[in-house]
């Protein structure tokens, strides 16, 4: 799995828009990453029903590519997850 040869972060839209090499181009909301997120606590969560909460206000923070992934902080503080481009790719577009 390769790295997105491009990744636009609209702070404004609250959205990131993952560029890869084929051209395709994946918007992907905040809320719907942070609700998605693959850190332990998180997967933890949704395995239990317990839902996360990410409403549309939700804001991003600082982006840290790590190679095999994207780390995402968000604006409730939450930073733990680190998203592999495989599972990005995955995920549907805008919206979920
Ligand atoms: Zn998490």
């Amino acid at each position: 799995m390769s790295a997105p040869s491009e990744i636009q972060v609209d702070r404004a839209a609250r959205t990131v828009t993952l560029v890869w090499p084929s051209g395709e181009r994946q918007p992907l909301a905040a809320a719907q990453l942070r609700r998605l997120c693959p850190c332990a606590e998180c997967r933890r969560k949704r395995m239990m029903s317990e839902g996360i909460e990410a409403d549309a206000q939700l804001e991003l923070g600082e982006l840290h590519p790590m190679g095999y992934g994207v780390q995402i902080e968000f604006s409730d503080g939450h930073a733990r997850g680190i998203y592999p481009w495989v599972y990005l790719s995955q995920l549907a577009g805008e919206g979920g």
